[in-house]
């Protein structure tokens, strides 16, 4: 019986010395940052870690597979057919770059040998003139299959023992092309059966801390295939989500995102030059943020992490003695109300007017019926007895919209506004915040004022020309003093000085 309960306790729990390592396309851009992503994830082993490396295609290549398989849907067989040439010959050189002798001819045979199966496919998607979702997957699968293969034989060749393996004989997803969900369970299986084995060879699926005889599997992230093995992928920006995936799959200790950039800021450091480096964030804070156009991850994909209790690092592949930002499932107490400031341009309000609302209800529904038939998203919504103000992303259906609401109220459109948003657990915990945000702004016009639902996010609507002001003015208020066990401090007297 204890002995039962000790083994499923063990089960749980996490094994700390393992990191799933997610490198993005810039990150495996061409032969200079491969090489440096091979040096960080050599820090990583040099420390007694197991890693497993999940990598973007190529900069910029899913979207030019994506480019060929549509000239393929219109029958365009040359320009398709081009772009194949351009990629092949990037591979290619990437490849002669990096790679001596025998891994070399054995990566170019095999770079060769996908980009023949490419041709074939879009020569056969230019016949029938007609591109599928399925074979759209199959097109830009081959992004990661290369980029995958070539990263594993340069750990190979520089002593990191890298073991390439196909992603799509471990994520499990469903037939939903262009973006398949996982299987979770299935995954588990299937990594537990496939990938553990490489890292702990001796004792395949226990925990021996044998990390240095280990091998270091690379995988393609966003891709995968259904049970029948049929390619599919997780949507753009995927990756992120296969190395949650994996990171649960295997129970790992940590999982890094390594991207461009050092990590989550209090605000966009091109506004704002004392901007500083937030050292952890929640999970729904950063979620909050991802939605205002933050662009280090859209953290829905790394959920299944998030779940199960693994931190994430956003680092940056660039600066890699930087420590980056560390999202968690919990916000460790914070002495600011607020850990970030983001912007999001171009909206337009539309104030619809009626004197109908007095005492009529289903109003709303009308109104909100209207932009549902555009599929047109709405960011913030203020009602009152007989008006109700919207927003919405600059949208080329608005003119449809506003003919659709004009047979039921007045309508009036205003461009060029700009929604500002405060994001902080911590908002919760204190009083008088909007006191501070608003009188901080004192000098800005505000249209519209939102405090959201989920208690974590503060926003107001200003002209987009106000924005630059706003940010700096709001930023001067909340971070003037940052508690240090939250934001990067250090970095900031370091700028003051310099
Ligand atoms: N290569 C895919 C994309 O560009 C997936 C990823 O990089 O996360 O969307
Ligand atoms: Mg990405």
């Amino acid at each position: 019986m204890s002995e039962l309960r000790t083994a499923q306790q063990r089960v749980g729990e996490a094994r700390t010395g393992l990191v799933v390592m997610k490198f993005g396309g810039t990150s495996v851009e061409d032969a200079r940052a491969m090489l440096r992503t091979a040096a960080i994830v050599r820090g990583r082993r040099e420390r007694g870690l197991a890693v497993v490396v999940v990598v973007s295609a190529m900069a910029k290549v899913t979207d030019l597979l994506l480019a060929a398989a549509a000239a393929a849907g219109r029958a365009d067989k040359a320009g398709a057919l081009a772009i194949a040439a351009r990629l092949r010959n990037r591979h290619l050189d990437t490849a002669a770059e990096l790679l001596c002798g025998e891994l070399f001819t054995q990566i170019e045979r095999a770079i060769q040998v996908e980009f023949d199966a490419l041709d074939d496919l879009l020569r056969g998607i230019a016949a029938v003139g007609e591109l599928t979702p399925r074979t759209s997957d199959n097109v830009v699968s081959f992004g990661e299959r290369l980029s995958s293969r070539m990263v594993a034989a340069l750990f190979e060749q520089s002593g990191l023992d890298g073991v390439h393996v196909d992603a799509r004989a471990c994520i499990v997803t469903d037939d939903h092309f262009g973006k398949a969900a996982a299987q979770e369970a299935a995954i588990e299986r299937k990594l537990t059966e496939l990938v553990l084995p490489l890292l702990y060879p001796a004792s395949a699926g226990l925990y021996s801390a044998n990390a240095e005889r280990g091998q270091t599997p690379v995988m393609g992230g966003f891709i995968g295939a259904t049970a029948e093995g049929i390619t599919t992928t997780l949507g753009r920006g995927g990756s992120d989500y296969t190395a949650a995936l994996v990171g649960g799959g295997l129970h790992a200790g940590a999982i890094e995102i390594w991207t461009d950039v050092n990590g989550i800021m209090t605000t966009d450091p091109r506004i704002c030059a004392d901007a500083l480096r937030v050292k952890t964030i929640s999970f729904e804070e950063a979620a909050e943020l991802a939605y205002f156009g933050a662009r280090v991850l859209h953290p829905s994909t790394i959920l299944p992490a998030v779940q199960k209790s693994i931190p994430v690092w956003v680092l940056n592949s660039r600066n890699a003695e930087n420590e980056g930002t560390r999202i968690t499932a919990m916000a460790p107490p914070c002495a600011s109300p607020f850990k970030s400031i983001a912007a999001k341009k171009k909206l337009t309000i539309i104030d619809v007017v009626a004197s109908r609302m007095l005492m009529s209800h289903g109003y709303l529904k009308a109104v909100f019926d209207v932009f549902d038939k555009y599929r047109c998203a709405i960011d913030m919504v203020s009602t009152s007895e007989v008006s109700i103000s919207l927003t919405v992303d600059s949208n080329e259906r608005l003119p449809e919209i506003c003919a659709e609401l004009k047979k039921i109220a007045d309508v009036k459109l205003e461009g060029h506004k700009a929604l500002v948003c405060l994001v902080g657990e911590d908002i919760r915990g204190h009083n008088g915040i909007a006191g501070r945000v608003f009188s901080a702004i004192r000098h800005i016009n505000v249209r519209m004022i939102s405090q959201g639902a989920s208690e974590i996010n503060m926003s107001f609507m200003i002209e987009e020309s106000d924005v630059e002001d706003a940010i700096r003015s709001l930023h001067a208020e909340f971070f003037a003093e940052p508690d240090p066990t939250v934001f990067d401090v250090e970095a900031r007297v370091v700028a003051v000085k310099a």
